[in-house]
């Protein structure tokens, strides 16, 4: 557990570290958040996290008050000041404190917090025999309304997909897109092994660019594992050998049913295995 917040320029005690109920983050879900873990001590892929933590910023016009040298202090401070050296870190940046109007103009500073925690999504046996799924009737956002580029702080589209996940029994749930084509998974992005080639929806079908989902392109590259980035629709996902999904919380986690029909085999895959194994040995290198 943590004991230490860091929030608007320092670290105080959890119990002290508090948000504005006027806060349009809150009221509006106005803001932008990383998910981002340490691994050894050091923020893995801090830099690809920075990257897209500023995307997400300049895509909703928040202007952040701090520097992408100063957000890299304060995360390694809190990792520190928590005493962590493997841990889960969740970066927040809010429209600020406003008035109870939309306008975001009258709310005159962001605010940024940070909070490092232990998190483990997932049971260690899923990651042993895999997953059930679902495919959701919710669709992910239109990218012309939410892109779901932008790691926003209103994730309710996610929310009512992982709804029915768990109305389904089960943990994690596929969303389409609005033209009915695969996008992701509520927190994670997903990716199909069809006869030895490894696929994975587009950036265009919909989905949160997640570095996790890069980190597998590259390892796959360099184990020589044929990968394409293509148009996937449900029935791609049905008759595929493997499945498996990638994120920051849940890291690499095999698939095994969806829906009801059991993908390949029923086990984890030997693609899905040697992938997993290789992001394990990347994150120990950091
Ligand atoms: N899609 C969504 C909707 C997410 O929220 C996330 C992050 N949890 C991902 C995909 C995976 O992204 P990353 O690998 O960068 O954590």
């Amino acid at each position: 557990m943590p004991s230490k917040i860091w929030i608007d320029g320092r670290l105080v005690d959890k119990a002290d570290a508090k948000v504005s109920v006027y806060d349009h983050g809150l009221l509006y879900g106005d803001g932008i958040f990383e998910g981002i873990r340490a691994y050894n001590g050091k923020i893995f892929e801090c830099e690809a996290h920075l990257d897209r933590f500023l995307q997400s910023a300049k895509g909703i016009r928040l202007t952040l008050p701090m520097s992408r040298e100063q957000l890299r202090a304060a995360m390694e401070e809190t990792i520190k000041g928590n005493g962590f050296t493997d841990c889960y870190i969740r970066l927040v940046a809010t429209r600020g404190v406003g008035s109870l109007g939309l306008s975001p103009v009258r709310c005159e500073r962001p605010s940024v917090f940070i909070i490092a925690d232990l998190l483990e999504l997932y049971p260690r046996e899923m990651y042993e025999k895999g997953m059930a799924v679902i495919t959701a009737s919710t669709i992910r956002n239109h990218p012309n309304a939410m892109p779901p580029r932008v790691k926003s702080l209103n994730y309710l589209n996610n929310i009512l997909a992982k709804l029915e996940a768990i109305d389904a029994g089960v943990s994690e749930a596929i969303m389409l897109n609005h033209e009915g084509n695969v996008a992701e998974c509520t927190a994670d992005n997903i990716f199909i092994v069809r006869s030895g080639q490894l696929q994975t929806p587009q950036t265009c079908d919909g989905i949160l660019e997640g570095v996790t989902r890069r980190v597998i392109l590259e390892l796959a590259a360099k184990l020589q594992v044929p990968a394409v980035e293509k148009t996937l629709q449900k029935h791609d996902l049905y008759v595929a050998d493997e499945c498996f999904l990638t994120g920051t919380g849940a890291e690499v986690i095999p698939v095994t049913k969806i829906d009801g029909r059991v993908i390949g085999t029923g086990q984890v895959g030997t693609v899905t295995r040697k992938l997993l194994e290789a992001y394990h040995r990347r994150v120990k290198e950091g």
